[in-house]
């Protein structure tokens, strides 16, 4: 067991996020969103070739990342 595995890995939107981030990362320039929701975290990933991720990150996961105190609601 592997603590990189901490999250929920029926989560799939980590994997999809570092997927994304793999394939982007030598684009050149990422800009990262997020905002809070009562049901989870919104994320979006802008690159600058024009790729875009978007997705939601569920509140469990979002909590086990320590993102939902961490960003402001809004
Ligand atoms: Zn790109």
């Amino acid at each position: 067991m592997s603590n990189a595995d901490a999250f929920d890995p029926r989560d799939g939107l980590y994997a999809d996020l570092r997927e994304f981030v793999h394939v982007h990362g030598t684009c050149g320039e990422m800009r990262a969103t997020s905002c809070r929701a009562s049901i989870g975290v919104h994320l979006g990933v802008f690159c600058s070739c024009g790729g875009r991720f978007d997705g939601w990150l569920s509140v469990m996961a979002a909590t086990a990342l320590h993102l939902y105190t961490a960003i402001p609601s809004g």
